[in-house]
Order: C-alpha cells, then sequence, then structure tokens
C-alpha cells in the first residue's frame, strides 16, 4: 500500500467522471464535497491541504486502426533530432496507459545507454 500521507494523517481521494467539456466541473465539486460529508464526516475540520483537478486527462492520444494501431504509435526516438527521446501514454508499440507510459521510458532509457555505450565505443 502507497503511503500518500505521515503517520496519523491521511489522503483522501474522491472522484467522478464528467462530460469532456468540463462544464459541470463546479456542480461536480460540491457532489463529491457532499461525499466526503457523509462517509468521512468532519474532514472539513482536520483539512490540512485540498486539491480539486476538474480537467485530468485519462489517455494522451487515441490509437485509431488508421494509422496503425497500438504498432503505429511513435517513438521513443524523435526521428531526425539525435538524442531526443519521447515517453508516455501516446508512445511505443507496447501497453495502454500507465502500462504505455511505463513501456516508453524503459524503452527509452536502454536506448539512451545503447546510444551511450555505442558513441564510447566510437571514440
Ligand atoms: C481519473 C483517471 C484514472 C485513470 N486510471 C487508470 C488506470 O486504472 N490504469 C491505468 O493504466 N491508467 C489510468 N489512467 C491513465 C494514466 O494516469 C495515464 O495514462 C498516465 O498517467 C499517462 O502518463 P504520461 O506520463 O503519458 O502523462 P501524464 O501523467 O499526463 O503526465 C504528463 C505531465 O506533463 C505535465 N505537462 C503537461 N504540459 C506541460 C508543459 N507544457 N510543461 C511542463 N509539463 C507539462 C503535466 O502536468 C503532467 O504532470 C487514469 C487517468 C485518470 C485521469
Amino acid at each position: 500500500v502507497a503511503r500518500l500521507a505521515p503517520t496519523g494523517a491521511a489522503t483522501i481521494h474522491v472522484a467522478k467522471y464528467l462530460h469532456a467539456s468540463g462544464d459541470d466541473a463546479c456542480a461536480g465539486e460540491r457532489e463529491l464535497e457532499g461525499l466526503l460529508d457523509t462517509v468521512q464526516p468532519g474532514w472539513r475540520e482536520c483539512l490540512v491541504e485540498r486539491q480539486f483537478l476538474p480537467l485530468m486527462t485519462v489517455a494522451n492520444a487515441l490509437v485509431p486502426a488508421a494509422r496503425g494501431g497500438i504498432a503505429g504509435r511513435p517513438g521513443p526516438p524523435v526521428p531526425d533530432i539525435r538524442n531526443v527521446y519521447v515517453v508516455g501514454d501516446w508512445v511505443g508499440a507496447e501497453g495502454m496507459l500507465a502500462d504505455a507510459t511505463l513501456a516508453s521510458a524503459k524503452l527509452a532509457a536502454a536506448q539512451i545507454a545503447a546510444d551511450r555505450r555505442e558513441a564510447v565505443a566510437v571514440a
């Protein structure tokens, strides 16, 4: 279990999915506070810090079949720019969402290490 707060404190998340426009974000915040009043009464008196994130991005890109699906995603190396790599859930031919982010980060790190070995061997 991840430790998200110091001993004696707690981090509480409440969330709901909104329409992509985010138009009902303020109403959504009141609704979430109401839910917390019900399940965790007294939270307002104990509050140290709060963060309201009404427009979180779930996925940074779709993978349309017309662009080859997952296998058609770009990177990690950026074409025509040496030593620049991208990582994220829109990168690489493996996984979806967080899996794709970590898979592309691992691939980018391996490619950077291989490039360095090659540069050292040439020098
Ligand atoms: C509510 C929700 C539920 C989810 N549930 C799951 C799940 O169950 N399983 C799963 O695998 N995935 C889930 N995801 C998706 C997962 O969180 C994302 O796929 C993953 O975080 C993408 O990682 P990323 O590094 O590509 O992008 P992000 O995590 O979006 O990171 C990009 C970072 O770049 C920063 N940034 C943006 N623009 C700039 C700029 N101009 N300059 C500097 N910094 C900038 C942003 O602030 C952000 O910190 C969920 C996402 C959400 C929002």
